[in-house]
């Protein structure tokens, strides 16, 4: 038994991960869809596919070395082309809100897709979760890309964009992100992967910690009010690991305008450098989650709005909190925030960020 631990642990350490390329259905526009399989020696298993260079699962082993998917989501391409919230995709141009669906730039109004009350979330319309991605694999990785079109969802100028998942021998998937313009635009990257790391029916039992001595407060539409707040007193202190469920009905406005968590926390040490910055762990299963970014700050959702309407995978009815998502990003409708951190891309200046989540399981 130890024996055969030793040997899977440097085999771990020494093999690259493996890439496996397979169809996964057309969609309505007839466009084909793969999914790619990285995994690696450690029992890490992802599966992405080019529609919305999602994240259609990832199997981690638990304390009992039982490999189950952490992802909410659906068995096939179908379940993902209905309407659903985004599960396991990458969202684009913009990532959250912004106010109204509109912006200044350069001394110009853009007006953008409005798809949430009178706000643009998500990249509108048909953000890139809804678009088809060239994708070329690699050694442990695979590469896709995506051009949206200059005027795309009320965006000014063409963005070519590249994001890399890659599995490593850390038993983690790494997402690179790049975006390059040929003019001035705004973008903001993230992935909208909604996790249960224990399989029960809420994620009401998972402990979370954040980086995070701060969060912006949002309006009645969720749109942050410019103010910096502490969350020293509130129940968005997750400074110590906390269960999810202790304060997510606590009465409290920020609390009633999310109908739970719905909010951005900013992440403490510098942007641009990779740090630490969540964990989430179930003790039911052992599993831990650990993510580390480069991005100034996170979107904590407890998946709110999932009503039980939605069937995903093996016929799970998806309720409230019935998965976690934890988006790194810059923070939303900074486009009409002058004191947030910019999510200006100019002209020729590639914008690059990176997200790591690593699965490991305690005993
Ligand atoms: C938003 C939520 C939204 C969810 C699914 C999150 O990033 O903050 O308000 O309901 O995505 O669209």
């Amino acid at each position: 038994m130890l024996r055969t631990a030793l040997l899977l642990f440097a085999l771990a350490l020494v093999l690259p991960g493996a890439v496996k390329k397979d169809p996964f259905g057309r969609t309505p526009a007839g466009e084909a869809v793969d999914i790619y399989t990285l995994s690696n020696a450690a029992g890490l298993e992802a599966r992405v596919m080019t529609y919305g260079a999602t994240v259609v699962s990832l199997k981690s082993p638990d304390k009992a070395g039982k490999k189950a998917d952490v992802l909410l989501g659906f068995d096939s391409l179908d379940g993902y082309l209905k309407e659903q919230p985004y599960m396991g995709a990458i969202v684009g141009r913009y990532g959250n809100r912004i106010a109204k669906g509109q912006f200044a730039l350069n001394g110009k109004t853009y007006k953008l897709a409005v798809n949430n009350g009178p706000n643009a979330l998500h990249g509108g319309l048909r953000g890139f979760d809804k678009r088809v991605w060239a994708a070329e694999a690699k050694a442990d990785s695979v590469v896709f890309k995506y051009s949206s079109a200059n005027g795309e969802e009320g965006y000014p100028g063409k963005l070519d964009v590249t994001v890399t998942y890659t599995i490593t021998n850390s038993s983690e998937l790494r997402i690179d992100y790049r975006a390059l313009a040929d003019q001035d635009t705004v973008a903001n990257l993230t992935n909208h992967a909604y996790f249960n790391l224990s399989g029960e029916p809420t994620i009401l039992n998972h402990l979370v910690q954040l980086e995070a001595d701060r969060f912006t407060p949002v309006d009645s539409n969720l749109i942050p009010t410019g103010e910096i707040r502490s969350v020293a007193g509130t129940p968005f202190d997750f400074r110590r690991e906390t269960t999810v469920g202790t304060n997510i009905n606590a009465k409290d406005e920020q609390i009633t305008f999310g109908k739970g968590y719905d909010h951005n926390w900013v992440l403490n040490g510098t942007p641009g450098t990779l740090r630490k910055i969540a964990t989430v762990y179930s003790p039911q299963s052992g599993r831990l989650l650990t993510v580390s970014t480069t991005e100034p700050g996170v979107q904590f959702y407890t998946g709110n709005f999932l009503d039980g309407s939605l069937t995903g995978k093996s016929g799970r009815k998806y309720i409230q909190r019935s998965g976690l998502c934890l988006e790194t990003q810059h923070y939303p409708n900074s486009p009409n925030q002058p004191t947030f951190p910019s999510t200006v891309v100019k002209k020729g200046v590639p914008m690059t960020s990176t997200t790591v989540w690593q699965l490991k399981m305690l005993p």
